[in-house]
């Protein structure tokens, strides 16, 4: 599978609602950044901090693209 917007193959990573954005990261263990979607401002105590979700993404250049399993 790669990258509708600029070809390259996409990675594997995990969608994850931390406490100020949801952001890309390696995996749930180490939990290392790869790039912050957008900010929110989630109450730090709603159940919604933590979610996750397997996905791909291609961070070539910024390319930022996110690919969601159920897509
Ligand atoms: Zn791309």
């Amino acid at each position: 599978m790669s990258c509708p917007n600029c070809n390259q193959n996409l990675l594997n990573g995990v969608f994850y609602c931390d406490v100020n954005d949801y952001r890309v990261i390696d995996n749930l263990n180490d939990r290392n950044l790869i790039f912050i979607i957008e900010t929110h401002e989630i109450e730090d105590d709603n159940e919604e901090i933590g979610d996750n979700q397997n996905i791909q993404y291609c961070n070539h250049q910024d390319c930022r693209y996110l690919k969601f399993p159920e897509d």
